[in-house]
């Protein structure tokens, strides 16, 4: 708006985001900065205001690009050593709307290689450092783009969530991050995670420049055949009374200030009217072991394309067809990526599939309908995102399993497809942002965001 009233150019606004960047380097948010390409990008929509053209609904606002998303600019690499060097020749479906409406890209951010990871210290460019306390995870995957929407480098910035990518990055840093309803906006162009629970979605600094965006990217696509007709108004707002709690997550493995700010949350929410409802989902407490067989099940699937022949980078030691895949492969994976590859092609072998991926598939079904049940009860339901704030740098990098249990209260609304907005609730005392997460059944997007405005 700013921008189309001529009150600020948009080259002004990107010389800012740039000199930001440049400002933050040793937090290592960026893998790629766009100076040229954004600058050009910012005089042509000036350009266009100043002909008194119409110009999109994001015109001139500098955004940053979670680097595992397609775009003919700059290189996608997915922090991966493995897609160093390939340029992409298509973009992302939710690039391109984006870019329609006149966004400016003016980097691609870190994130753990191919999103695998609670902390993005699994990138092979470094760890990106927290936005309140630089001894500390960003988060993660999407560490990169919590983190520049953290330090108001960019408006916002996009991510990806396959068990948490954008949710607990965002509680980490203080910021909003949303997971929408799996389907809802184009995976097309998107590195491939786990294909049945991958989500684009984005992090902001209001609720209601995430309606926008969410308004912007999300509908059908013609290249997706999983998404969705629309961002769906069901105007449920006014109808929303009851908001669950979940009893299974109020125990001494969730630390004691989220508990409070989940608690003083809660009591707000009754100081409105709302009705608190404690649910009892027992069947969540399977969440984590499905979703650490199914989404490695699927990682290992879309992994095997990187072979040195069509992408990126290629082993130098090889003599021959076999070992230039082997060598390729493991001078190019990090180790948490060539974990998931073994395990998920172990418990998809024959002779483990059933006692893994089958039992893994017949949870993930108790997940969907136990939330199906809840929502018969409530409209929203309000959690933490993750059992402690962001953690030291180097504290659970070694340790996968700790790592895992990061997620224990994120993936099972990927499991299920249900829409998760993750929003700011304070602070704890050592200063460290706290986030929560709403979540809603699956379609109720807008009003989810729109609700979340009564928690602030
Ligand atoms: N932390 C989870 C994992 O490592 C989620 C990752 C994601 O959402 N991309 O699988």
């Amino acid at each position: 708006m700013k921008i189309a009233n001529k009150k600020v150019t948009a080259e002004r606004l990107v010389r800012d985001a740039l000199e930001k960047a440049r400002h933050f380097s040793d937090y290592h948010i960026f893998t790629f900065l766009d100076e040229e390409g954004a600058l050009a990008r910012a005089r042509e929509i000036d350009a266009r205001i100043a002909k008194g053209e119409k110009v999109g609904r994001l015109a001139g606002v500098p955004y940053a690009l979670k680097d595992n998303f397609l775009s003919e600019r700059g290189e996608t690499t997915a922090s991966a050593h493995i897609l160093e060097g390939f340029t992409s020749p298509v973009t992302a479906t939710s690039v391109a709307k984006l870019e329609a409406e006149g966004a400016i890209m003016i980097g691609r951010t870190n994130l753990d290689a191919f999103a695998h990871g609670s902390s993005t210290e699994n990138s092979y460019f470094g760890p990106t450092l927290n936005a309140f306390d630089k001894t500390r995870v960003a988060g993660g995957s999407s560490g990169g783009s919590a983190v520049a929407v953290a330090l108001d480098i960019v408006e916002f910035a996009t991510g990806t969530d396959t068990g948490g990518s954008i949710r607990q990055p965002a509680s980490f840093n203080g910021v909003y991050g949303f997971k929408p309803t799996y389907g809802c906006i184009s995976r097309y162009g998107v590195v491939a995670m786990a294909s049945s629970t991958d989500c684009v979605g984005f992090f902001t600094k209001t609720p209601e420049d995430m309606d926008l965006l969410m308004s912007i990217a999300s509908g059908k696509d013609p290249k997706d055949m999983t998404t969705l007709d629309d961002y769906y108004d069901d105007s449920k707002i006014e109808k929303v009374k009851k908001i669950g709690i979940i009893t299974e997550f109020d125990n001494e493995s969730v630390d004691v200030e989220i508990r409070e700010a989940l608690k003083k949350k809660c009591e707000l929410l009754k100081s409105k009217g709302y009705e608190i409802v404690e649910l009892s989902m027992p069947a969540l407490k399977y969440a984590l072991a499905a979703y650490y067989i199914t989404v490695p099940a699927e990682v290992a699937s879309n992994l095997s394309r990187y072979d040195g022949v069509r992408y990126g980078f290629r082993s130098k030691d090889a003599n021959d067809l076999d070992s230039l895949y082997g060598k390729t492969r493991d001078e190019g994976f990090m180790s948490e990526n060539k974990r998931r590859i073994m395990i998920g092609n172990f418990v998809l072998s024959s002779g483990f599939y059933d006692a893994y991926f089958l039992k893994a598939a017949k949870a993930r079904t108790l997940i969907i309908e136990e939330y199906a049940k809840a929502f018969e009860q409530v409209d929203f339901i309000l959690t933490p995102v993750s059992p402690n704030p962001a953690f030291k740098l180097g504290e659970k990098v070694d340790d996968p399993i700790a790592m895992y249990l990061e997620d224990m209260m994120s993936v099972s609304l990927n499991l299920a497809g249900v829409p998760g907005l993750a929003i700011p609730a304070g602070k704890t005392k050592a200063g460290l942002p706290i986030g929560l997460q709403l979540v809603g059944p699956r379609r109720s997007d807008k009003s989810l965001i729109e609700f979340s405005k009564e928690l602030i």
